[in-house]
């Protein structure tokens, strides 16, 4: 088996078939399903196969037959994820009710990037940072808040690499549920601060991200981890869904296409996934027509494990200790790993890393090209863009989009050294002409 470091623990944790969850009101949602062995298991807050520890993923009664119709729905629907809540594991009338209604965030035609880049094909950047807590993971929180809900969780948490605990955070304060959230304590200062800010418990763990996960998930079997709701673990198969909506909105925004090639960052690599997975439902649905696209990872240097078993060719994942600037990013042992490497290499993509200092470069060039300032993950993205553009992997004559995941006033420190003012000068004209900028 390829999958290791899932707990039989989590498994022990799950509810039996009990009549609560055969209830719950999920929308199209009908089942779990093991995504090794497909064994089916009810509505219900667990994750891992307790036949063969393999994820569990969220199967569908689709809306089948009438694509015209959906799709003159999705368009008539809110200008948010809740578009696609007939799509999604979320009640009908999830728009309603409190929530922070992220996604429908600008797919930008990016000519001065591809300029740079030489990229004709036509080059897009799907900007996330403007999501309500500056990262796509608002996304993924919203849809595993309506399980929190219907599980009756009254606590949500979530171990986080920073961005998952500020959408936590947020969510749970305007849904009025409690919140404690768990991260490395060394991350960046604005990312501490947005995990705070929200009034909700931050625990911050001496080890990395990994440790951070391992503990949480040990917390879910105890008793203390008793009514809560962890988004990314225990939530895990009605979060990760919540990707599925970059899919969605690319191909909508493009007018209902498939993009030739789209480049998606990965951290535990469940949003490339579910990318994967929601361009497969628009197919299936009818609601784009059936063409190849390629799907390309992009990681840090120093935290590469999934590049690394690319270039390789292992289909294992070999855990790493991170280190990098990019610390969205920085899960040394991806739990989606695996099937990172089956998408890439079913589409025809690649998965490929970056330095830190092309990842701060790339940053600055997607902010001097088109006003878009990325965090460090926006940074590795456009970085590994122009690595396998000129590396003859990435084909510039296709169309391509570029994922940028989240906000740059949230890792200052990455380009802060770098960046400042031109000149500092007396208030008067001739100290501005002496600073040769006329
Ligand atoms: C969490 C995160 C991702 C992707 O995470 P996955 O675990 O691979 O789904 C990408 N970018 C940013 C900024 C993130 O915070
Ligand atoms: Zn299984």
């Amino acid at each position: 088996m390829r999958r290791e470091g899932l707990a039989p623990m989590s498994v022990l944790s799950a509810p039996t078939t009990s009549a609560s969850a055969v209830s719950v009101d999920l929308g199209p949602a009908s089942a779990l399903s093991c995504r090794e062995c497909g064994q089916r298991y009810p509505l219900g807050p667990i994750f891992a196969c307790a036949e063969c520890f393999g994820p569990l993923e969220i199967a569908y009664d689709l809306p089948t037959g009438d694509p015209e119709g959906l799709r003159s729905r999705i368009e008539a629907g809110p200008a948010s994820i809740w578009r696609y809540s007939e799509l999604l594991p979320v009640p009908a009338d999830v728009a309603t009710k409190p929530n922070l209604n992220p996604g429908w965030t600008p797919l930008v035609r990016a000519d001065r990037l591809a300029a740079e880049l030489g990229v004709t094909g036509g080059l897009w950047v799907k900007d996330d940072s403007g999501n309500p807590t500056h990262s796509f993971k608002d996304r993924v929180v919203a849809n595993a808040l309506e399980a929190a809900r219907a599980f009756g969780f009254t606590t949500l948490s979530c171990s986080s690499t920073g961005n998952l605990a500020g959408a936590v955070g947020a969510a749970a304060a305007r849904a009025g549920l409690r919140s404690c959230v768990f991260i490395p304590h060394d991350l960046e200062q604005g990312k501490v601060v947005m995990a705070a800010v929200y009034g909700g418990d931050l625990v911050g763990i001496e080890g990395s991200y990994d440790d951070v996960n391992r503990f949480c998930s040990e917390l879910i079997g105890d008793p203390a981890g008793e009514g809560w709701g962890f988004v990314n673990v225990n939530l895990r198969p009605y979060y990760a869904e919540g990707s599925k909506t970059l899919a969605f909105e690319i191909c909508e925004q493009l007018g209902w296409r498939i993009p030739d090639q789209l480049v998606v960052p990965i951290a535990s690599g469940s949003q490339l996934t579910k990318i994967d997975k929601g361009i497969r439902e628009l197919i299936s649905l009818g609601l784009v027509e059936d063409r190849p696209y390629r799907i390309f990872g992009a990681q840090a240097e120093g935290c590469s494990p999934v590049s690394r078993a690319f270039k390789d060719g292992h289909d294992v994942i070999r855990p790493v200790k991170p280190d990098t600037i990019a610390k969205s990013l920085a899960i040394g042992n991806p739990a989606d790993g695996p099937y990172v490497l089956d998408i890439a290499r079913r589409t025809g993509g690649a998965v490929e890393d970056v330095t830190d200092a092309q990842v701060v470069d790339a940053i600055k060039l997607l902010a001097r090209t088109e006003g878009i300032f990325a965090e460090t993950a926006g940074g590795v993205t456009v970085g590994v863009t122009r690595k396998l553009i000129e590396a003859g992997v990435l084909d510039p004559t296709l169309t391509t989009v570029v994922l940028n995941t989240g906000d740059g006033l949230k890792t200052l420190d990455a380009v802060a050294p770098t960046t400042g003012p031109t000149a500092i000068i007396r208030p008067d004209l001739d100290a501005f002409r002496e600073a040769g900028l006329v």
